[in-house]
C-alpha cells in the first residue's frame, strides 16, 4: 500500500521552476534515498512532502490525507511526518529529554510522565540514555543528530524524512548516525533520505531516486543501478 503519492508536483519560486513534474508513490515500510547534484531540487521535495514549502501545483497525499486542501489541518499532518535536517536544530536552553517531550506534551497532551518513560526508551534506542539531562551544546554533532533523530520518533511519524542527516557531521560521527537510521530501516519505518552516503544507499535503500534539474531522472534498486556491469 503507499503511504505517500505524489502527482505532477511542481514548485515554483518565483520565475525559478525548482521542480517540474514529480510523481513518485512510496509504499509502507520503504526506504528510498533520493541523490543528485546540488540545486537539483531534493531538498525541495523533502519540504514540499513536510509542508514546510507551499507547493506551486500537483497533489501530496501522505497517509491518504490530501496535503493541497488549504482546509487541512497542517499541523496534524507533521505530526505523521517526522523530519531530521543537516543542522540538528535543537532547543539549546533544553535538555536532551526536555527537546524529546516537548512536542508531546504540548501538541499531543501526552502527560510529563508518559512523555518522559517514551523519551528515555527512545534515547536508550539512539544510545544516549546517560545523556538525558545534558544541554545540547555539551553532545557532540553526532549525538546531537541522534537526539534529533529521537524527537521527530516522539511525535510516532508514520514517515520520516531525513536531508542530508550526514553531512554536517566530523566523518567519526557518521557511522553512529547512519546505524540508528538503519536500525529503523530494519524495525519498518518508512524513509526517505537525501544522502551522499552511496554505501548505505546500496546496503539499506530499496529504491533509489536520480534527481537533477528539477526532475526525477532515473529510479530503481540501488543493488542494480550501483553494480558495474
Ligand atoms: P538540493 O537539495 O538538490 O541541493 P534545493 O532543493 O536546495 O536543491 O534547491 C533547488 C534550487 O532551488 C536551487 O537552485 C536553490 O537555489 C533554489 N531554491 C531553494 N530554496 C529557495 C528559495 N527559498 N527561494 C528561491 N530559490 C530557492
Ligand atoms: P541545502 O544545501 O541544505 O539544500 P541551501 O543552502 O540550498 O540548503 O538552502 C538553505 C536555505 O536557503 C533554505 O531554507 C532555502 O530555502 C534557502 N535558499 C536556497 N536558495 C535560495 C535562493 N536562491 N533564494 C532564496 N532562498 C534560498
Amino acid at each position: 500500500m503507499s503511504i505517500v503519492q505524489v502527482k505532477n508536483l511542481k514548485k515554483h519560486y518565483g520565475q525559478t521552476e525548482v521542480l517540474k513534474d514529480i510523481s513518485v508513490e512510496i509504499s509502507e515500510k520503504e526506504v528510498v534515498c533520493v541523490i543528485g547534484p546540488s540545486g537539483s531540487g531534493k531538498s525541495t521535495f523533502l519540504r514540499c512532502l513536510n509542508r514546510l514549502e507551499e507547493i506551486t501545483s500537483g497533489t501530496i497525499l501522505v497517509n491518504g490525507h490530501e496535503m493541497t486542501d488549504n482546509n487541512s489541518d497542517i499541523n496534524k499532518f507533521r505530526q505523521e511526518v517526522g523530519m531530521v535536517f543537516q543542522q540538528f536544530n535543537l532547543f539549546p536552553h533544553k535538555t536532551v529529554l526536555q527537546n524529546i517531550t516537548l512536542a508531546p506534551i504540548k501538541l499531543k497532551g501526552k502527560s510529563k510522565t508518559e512523555a518522559d518513560a517514551l523519551g528515555m526508551a527512545l534515547l536508550e534506542k539512539v544510545g544516549l540514555k546517560e545523556k538525558a539531562n545534558s544541554y545540547p551544546s555539551q553532545l557532540s554533532g553526532g549525538q546531537q543528530q541522534r537526539v534529533a533523530i529521537a524527537r521527530a520518533l516522539a511525535m510516532e511519524p508514520k514517515i520520516m524524512l531525513f536531508d542530508e542527516p550526514t553531512s554536517a557531521l566530523d566523518p567519526e560521527m557518521v557511522g553512529d548516525v547512519l546505524q540508528v537510521m538503519k536500525d529503523l530501516a530494519t524495525e519498518g519505518m518508512t524513509m526517505v533520505i537525501v544522502t551522499h552516503e552511496m554505501g548505505f544507499a546500496r546496503d539499506v535503500c530499496d529504491r533509489v531516486i536520480f534527481m537533477d534539474g528539477g526532475y526525477i531522472v532515473e529510479e530503481g534498486d540501488p543493488k542494480v543501478l550501483f553494480t558495474n556491469p
